[in-house]
């Protein structure tokens, strides 16, 4: 045990500051995504099948939607610019701006040094939730995927159905290369319906039964073009365990949907971040 310091209660005391306040972060343009989103036309749909995950395109200025179909099912979110892979979802630092649950008006932030807008979430029907009296909230940005390494770290086995290897087989099916490249392309995901926080007593991440139900979506705007892959957890709803074959597992749907042509003509992708990358050399 540490010695406790006099001041220890004052210190304590201290109000907290806000470490990105986002006052000067630019806004998306809500009333502009909102009466687009009222001119959508479907143009494809693909299943996330239980404990496997799927891929989609989405162009840039068009909208996709993650939908639970058949019960409470939770899913793990990657994306990448289309174009380029080595720009892709950044989880740390989405959470540094918005917190750690992100819903409609937020965005999901690209890595350095691209540090822009992806995708922005334009409705989510479990924005009722807020903040449970544990802490919890929905589409987490603090958990990473579940994985067969840490699985194996914990409780020994091979587990193939992690959300970390079928989004790395996803990949290798869609680029069509070997698993062991594919790997290295898998990020940090938004934890798609899941609900989860941090124990207040030991600061443990926690989950528990996602409030979703069939019917209930999750809808973005992609600011660029995107490639997409979607994991349907082993967790199912993530009430007791994510690395297993115990739980009821659920596909997910997602549905990318295109605008009309002239729903639009006042937006612009945003482009890469201004810095200009010569840290000072
Ligand atoms: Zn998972």
């Amino acid at each position: 045990m540490t010695k406790l310091p006099y001041d220890a209660d004052d210190r304590r005391a201290v109000k907290p500051v806000i470490c990105y306040p986002v006052d000067s972060l630019p806004q998306p343009d809500m009333a502009l995504y909102t009466s687009a989103r009222k001119t959508l036309t479907k143009i494809d749909e693909v299943i996330a099948a239980p404990r496997m995950a799927a891929t989609f395109h989405v162009p840039a200025g068009h909208f996709f939607r993650i939908t639970s179909v058949e019960g409470s099912q939770v899913g793990d979110l990657n994306l990448w610019n289309a174009n380029d892979l080595t720009e892709r979802f950044y989880s740390g630092k989405t959470r540094a701006l918005h917190g750690t649950h992100i819903t409609t008006g937020q965005s999901m932030w690209s890595s350095f040094p691209g540090l822009r807008p992806m995708a922005t979430v334009t409705h989510d029907t479990l924005a009722w939730y807020g903040i449970d009296e544990f802490g919890g909230s929905v589409h987490d940005v603090i958990g990473t995927r579940c994985d067969p390494y840490t699985h194996n770290l914990l409780n020994g086995g091979q587990y193939h159905h992690c959300c970390h290897s079928n989004l790395t087989r996803a990949v290798a099916t869609h680029l069509d290369i070997p698993v062991i490249i594919a790997e290295p392309h898998v990020h940090d995901v938004l934890n798609v319906f899941m609900c989860t926080g941090f124990t207040r007593d030991t600061g443990q991440y926690f989950m528990k039964a996602s409030p979703v139900r069939p019917g209930d979506f999750i809808e973005f705007f992609a600011e660029i073009d995107l490639l997409g892959a979607l994991s349907a957890c082993p967790g199912g709803d993530c009430s007791s365990e994510h690395s297993s074959d115990t739980a009821a597992c659920y596909p997910l749907m997602i549905e990318v949907f295109a605008p009309a042509a002239d729903a639009l003509k006042a937006w612009q992708s945003p482009a890469r971040n201004g810095y200009d990358g010569t840290h000072g050399v």
